[in-house]
């Protein structure tokens, strides 16, 4: 199962919520999976370093069984292709975008004939999939579920498997999403200059939000509709119990959630919002620190930005 979203949506809530049922087993934004094995800082949820967690150890063992090649590395697996959408601001311009929006098996494989980037995507998936079995037979689990977010990661693993891959498409409230990036781009210092003003990131931060989105929705125009799961953060939050189980009918299994309650102490996922380290924060709540915070000002720069989009998504002006 991929989460797709923009960032700063609630991913790693829903991955942790998801992960929580015995039958699922929860990765994160497991496409840094060769990042993460090498870097002397990251750490698997566990808290350990991946070569030291014993998980990813026996998924490796696992790995390098299947493949008759004990000395594979993690570097080796899943990712090391550049992502298609890298620039937040592009919209559909090359070869392998147009074949990811298009959508279809058969135009994969004539744009693998013609590009080595769209090769390199399509042995991506499969080393994905090999990397999602092993999980599957680790944790004994039924359901892998990938919160990478990425809409190219998201289709091509589709279009390599379209029967084995469902998707739940995770959105939230825009003003929220520009709000968090505002104040965490003020933190980090990403993109923008550190002279920029708040209204500048948040400016930013309502264009990034409005691209994530609407390069998602381009590559989910050729999915078929039952293969995807249309999820507001904002409901997970509010109900839990009531989407778990709408998500458990969606998988064809049955999903639970114990007491509306998230328990962090043994999951295995990497990257994703640092609150997954948070072992004190188990029970789920909505933020919506942003409807204090925002002024007018801001409220106009979203609504001429971002508006049309955010009603299309179920979210009116007023609040
Ligand atoms: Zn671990």
């Amino acid at each position: 199962m991929f989460i797709g979203s923009c960032g700063y949506s609630g991913s790693t809530l829903l991955d942790l919520i998801l992960g929580a049922d015995t039958n699922a087993v929860s990765l994160g934004e497991i496409y840094k999976l060769a990042w993460y094995s090498q870097s002397p800082v990251a750490r698997c949820t566990c808290g350990e370093p991946i070569v030291a967690c014993r998980f990813w150890s026996d998924v490796l063992a696992e790995l390098r069984a299947r493949k008759q090649d004990p000395a594979l590395e993690f570097s080796e697996v899943y990712l090391t292709v550049k992502r298609a959408f890298d620039s937040p601001h592009r919209f559909i311009p090359r070869l392998l975008d147009l074949l990811l929006v298009l959508g279809n098996r058969s135009l994969l494989e004539v744009g693998a004939a013609i590009s080595s980037e769209t090769r390199d995507f399509r042995q991506a998936a499969r080393s994905a999939y090999e990397l999602f079995e092993c999980v599957s037979t680790v944790a004994e689990a039924e359901y892998v579920i990938d919160s990478s977010k990425d809409p190219t990661l998201l289709k091509i693993l589709y279009l390599h498997a379209p029967d084995r891959c469902k998707i739940i498409h995770l959105v939230r409230d825009g003003r929220a999403v520009a709000y968090s990036f505002l104040k965490n781009e003020a933190r980090d210092g990403r993109t923008l200059p550190e002279t920029a003003s708040d209204e500048e990131r948040f400016l930013e931060g309502t264009r990034w939000w409005v691209s994530k989105n609407r390069n998602l929705e381009w590559v989910l125009k050729s999915i078929p509709s039952k293969r995807v799961f249309f999820l507001r953060y904002e409901d997970l939050c509010r109900d839990p119990d009531a989407v778990v189980g709408q998500l458990g009918r969606f998988l064809g299994t049955a999903l639970t959630l114990k007491g509306g309650a998230i328990e962090k102490t043994a999951y295995h996922n990497i990257s994703g919002n640092p609150m997954r380290f948070r072992r004190d924060e188990t029970s789920i709540q909505l933020r919506e620190e942003w409807k204090e915070k925002l002024s007018p000002g801001d409220l106009e720069i979203f609504s001429s930005v971002g508006g049309a989009l955010n009603r299309r998504l179920g979210y009116p002006d007023s609040f």
